[in-house]
């Protein structure tokens, strides 16, 4: 049994965005301390961490340090190296461990492993070579999707192939990294399941969020899901079998596709809160990022009830365009709730906040949150 880290303890966040800087807000409300170490100064994180540590993750003199100073260490993004993770496990335990976040950093080795464990996938091939992706999508059929297979995220890295003529150009744009094809899901809904696994191996979920994309982007997402209850135990349950698989101590979000005829594809995992469950914060009793508080320092896991219907909005850096938003008509709604994270530039698809709406039915919150981030930018 993993001796519990209580508060008043350091806890260490490698990375210093917006899941960091929840992170840290709901370990200092419970007494933490929080360290942060990122490349960066001024950061989400740091601004509400306790010490900011300012290095490259490369500097593996300045990551060991930083171990020493905590008694533990979490992340908020999965493109941390390997060899950064090495170096702090040589003083500190690292939550979930570096296993979850190396097959969750590369899209080849997640899906080997979702493929390998029975989980659902659409089915893929991995990509070296034009002769290769010629081959791949004469196996799967067209239109595919291709992806690079390292540091991808919102959509980057990734293109549509919808015809033969595509390939040598689609080649070409991956300019020598690997990639993964994927034969493209014609679902109708994405959803997600955020779940944590406790030190003592109890595992907790939120249910099934729904999620709505603009241009690869999560826009908006509304919990509880419109799936029926045989499907959210489905979900639920792979998502469970994932926590386990991989043994993770801390929280981990699984996106699904789901299509018309009710069958789910895990399309990625994520062994971190999520953009998803951001909504947690003001609709459940304990929040994902509380959840990965409790996991990563061996506490009991909190409940997870929705003590209503929720829909969470994001607010993205194009709506700064004509000036910073008007957010005195945000807080006019009285069930919505702002949060910002601290982002001094505010640049096209960056992510910037998130509006929460609370209502006794996901389709009122929904209209409601969207119509309080419309007239953010309306000057009527
Ligand atoms: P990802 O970076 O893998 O999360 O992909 C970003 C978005 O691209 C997803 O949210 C989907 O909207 C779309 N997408 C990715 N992979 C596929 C696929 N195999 N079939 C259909 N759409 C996909």
């Amino acid at each position: 049994m993993t001796r519990a880290i209580l508060p008043g303890a350091k806890l260490g966040v490698l990375g210093s965005g917006q899941l960091g800087r929840m992170f840290a807000m709901a370990a200092r409300r419970m007494g933490y301390l929080v360290h942060t170490f990122s490349p960066d100064t001024d950061t989400p994180t740091g601004q509400v961490a306790d010490i900011e540590v300012t290095a490259s993750y490369d500097d593996l003199e300045a990551v060991r340090a930083f171990a020493q100073g905590v008694e533990v260490v979490t992340f908020e993004f999965e493109n941390i190296p390997a060899t950064t993770v090495d170096a702090v496990t040589e003083f500190a335990p690292v939550r979930p461990s570096g296993t979850a976040l190396h097959t969750a950093q590369h899209r080849i080795r997640e899906k080997t492993f979702l493929a390998r464990s029975g989980f659902p996938v659409t089915p893929f091939r991995h990509i070296h070579t034009g002769a290769e992706l010629r081959a791949g999508l004469a196996a799967l059929g067209l239109p595919c999707v291709l992806k690079t297979a390292g540091f991808g995220y919102d959509g980057k890295g990734q293109r549509l192939i919808k015809s033969a003529i595509e390939t040598d150009e689609a080649f070409a744009s991956l300019a020598g990294r690997e990639a993964i094809l994927e034969a493209f899901v014609d679902f109708e809904r994405e959803v997600s399941v955020v779940c944590a696994r406790g030190a003592d191996g109890a595992t907790a979920h939120y249910g099934v969020i729904e999620n709505q994309h603009e241009r690869h982007i999560l826009d908006c997402s509304i919990a509880p899901a419109r799936v029926s209850p045989a499907l959210a135990q489905q979900a639920t349950e792979i998502a469970a079998s994932i926590l386990e698989q991989l043994d993770v101590v801390g929280v981990l979000c699984v996106e699904f596709f789901l299509t018309q005829d009710e069958k789910l594809f895990v399309n990625e995992i994520a062994p971190r809160p999520h953009n998803s469950g951001h909504f947690t914060i003001d609709a459940c009793v304990t929040s994902q990022f509380e959840q990965q508080v409790r996991a990563v320092c061996g506490l009991p896991l909190g409940a997870t009830e929705q003590l209503r219907p929720a829909a969470m909005a994001n607010l993205l850096g194009d709506l700064w365009q004509q000036g910073a938003p008007d957010w005195l008509r945000a807080c006019a709604a009285p069930n919505v709730k702002l949060h910002l994270y601290g982002k001094h530039e505010a640049r096209p698809g960056r992510k910037m906040g998130h509006l929460t709406a609370l209502a006794d039915t996901t389709a009122e919150a929904l209209r409601i949150v969207r119509a309080a981030r419309a007239v953010l930018t309306s000057r009527a």
